[in-house]
């Protein structure tokens, strides 16, 4: 079970992030990707300094409307993470809109990137329109633990508040939930939630992550990418899709921290960058390894 997907996430010329992070991985589980560039830098912004270019919510919109002209927005996913401006997010929406006349069916995958461990790396203008506009025509979502707490407008302190905020956000739209990351006492709890059916309750579950003493970048991204491609494979089991995806990541990191370590990097310093390519068998055929 594939697809054909478009992606519209950032590019760094060096590092893994945005569509640095997302592409190669669902090209390796089989699908077609066309990625747009929403902004394309140098290096990831944690760094010291970057250069580049941002695109803006005409420019992506050009870029649609000449795919329309020749008939190819057939698209059967939409994947959007980081969105730096309240006009390219309006943009974003005019995009799901379009697709949708064509493809009536079509999954639109949102991760609501717009900050992490209590700030905000968005204007505070887009919390509003990811409330409102856009967790509404999302098919899944993939917040972490932040901003599930802006979205829901809850304090998420326990697995129940997890699961309390993942109803909300099935009240606002998405059939399907993934906090991927609730930070509870040293840990990382998962929560999944996938409503099949307005007039039961959803289906719940959670995947405890060991806690990995280093900081890693693009790690979201990556997430949502593969959570998109295995529950694409698996639309009944979202618990199954979570626990490919969580098992495939939680293998690359170990690689990225043992990588590092060897040469002999202080892990502690600064933020790893992940280590995609070689842990493409991972990604590929990922050893189940949490449930
Ligand atoms: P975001 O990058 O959007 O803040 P998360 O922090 O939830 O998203 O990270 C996404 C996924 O990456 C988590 O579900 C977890 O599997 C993995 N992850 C990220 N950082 C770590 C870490 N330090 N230790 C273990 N797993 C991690
Ligand atoms: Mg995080
Ligand atoms: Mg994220």
């Amino acid at each position: 079970n594939t697809g054909r997907v478009l992606s519209i996430q950032s590019h760094t010329v060096q590092g893994y992030v945005g569509n640095k992070s997302a592409v190669f991985p669902l090209q390796l589980l089989g699908y077609d990707v066309d990625p747009i560039n929403s902004v394309q830098f140098s290096n990831h912004t944690g760094y010291p300094t970057f250069k580049g270019q941002v695109l803006n919510g005409r420019e992506l919109l050009d870029l649609i409307e000449g795919l329309e002209a020749n008939n190819l927005l057939y698209y059967t996913h939409l994947l959007t993470g980081y969105i730096g401006s309240d006009s390219f997010l309006n943009s974003v929406l005019e995009v799901v809109n379009k697709l949708r006349t064509i493809n009536p069916n079509l999954t639109y995958v949102c991760d609501p990137v717009m900050g992490d461990e209590g700030k905000l790396y968005v204007p505070e203008d887009l919390i509003s329109v990811y409330r409102e506009k856009v967790v509404p025509v999302a098919s899944m979502l993939t917040p972490n633990h932040f901003e599930a707490e802006l979205l829901t407008k809850l304090r998420i302190g326990s697995e129940t508040d997890g699961r309390k905020a993942c109803n909300i956000l099935h009240a606002a739209g998405p059939a399907k939930v993934v906090i991927t990351s609730i930070n509870i006492d040293g840990c990382l709890l998962l929560i999944g939630s996938h409503l099949k059916d307005k007039k039961q309750p959803p289906e719940q579950f959670k995947i405890v992550i060991p806690r990995i003493p280093a900081y890693f970048t693009g790690t979201g991204d990556l997430m949502t990418a593969l959570l998109l491609g295995w529950s694409n494979k698996f639309p009944d089991n979202l618990d199954k899709a979570a626990e490919l995806a969580v098992s495939s990541l939680q293998a690359l990191l170990q690689r990225t921290l043992n990588d590092y370590t060897s040469a002999g990097f202080d892990s502690k310093s600064s933020s790893l960058e992940i280590r995609l390519i070689q842990s493409q068998d991972d990604i590929r055929e990922p050893k189940l390894a949490f449930k």
